[in-house]
Formats: C-alpha cells, structure tokens, sequence
C-alpha cells in the first residue's frame, strides 16, 4: 500500500524526521552564489567594521538611469582620471576641485 502523501507535506510532523532534516538542511543551506561573493571579498578589506552612516539614512538618490562602473571612472566633464569624486545623489563622476588657494581641479 502506498503512503498517503496528503498528510506528507513539509513541514508535517508526519514525515519521518530524516527526510525532516534533510529538507530543513537545504532550505538553510546558504546559496553557492553568496558563497562565491563572499570568497571574492577575502582578502579586499582591512578588517575595520563597516559602519552604516546617519546621513545614509537621508541620502537622496536620483533614479535617473545612471550606472556607476565598478572600474575605469574618468570625468563627465574634462576626461581625467584620476583625483576623481562620485556625487551619491545624482552618479555625476566629476574630477578634483580647486584647492584653498586657487590652484588644481578642472570644474
Ligand atoms: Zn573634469
């Protein structure tokens, strides 16, 4: 005689407590892909704990399509790149400002 399957859906207390085990063993297995995000990150920080600013919390963010590369940033405006800075509201990537005294920056 078969088993009636009706009074077997997880997480009934009827199933046998191996198959039990098993399944609450994949449902809290962690994905390969997080797995594999965090082995790349090894290695890439100093150790010191990330802290969630206050002001993240208020941060507008402009939903206006723009990607951020993760590498290969010049500026919108002249090309340089390097001494470069990311507006977090609006994408812009835009080169150094004047210094205190006049000198240096291009915008
Ligand atoms: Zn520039």
């Amino acid at each position: 005689m078969l088993p009636n399957f009706t009074s077997m859906i997880y997480p009934s207390v009827d199933l046998p407590e191996q198959i039990i085990k098993s399944i609450t063993g994949i449902l809290e297995a962690e994905s390969a892909i997080k797995i594999a995000e965090r082995e790349a990150l090894a290695g890439t920080w100093d150790g010191k704990a990330r802290i969630i600013t206050k002001h993240a919390t208020t941060l507008p963010q402009l939903n206006n399509g723009k990607k951020i590369p993760p590498s290969n940033w010049k500026c919108e405006k002249c090309d340089l790149t390097q001494n470069l800075w990311l507006n977090l509201t609006d994408g812009s990537i835009l080169c150094g400002r004047k210094f205190f005294n006049g000198t240096g920056g291009n915008d």
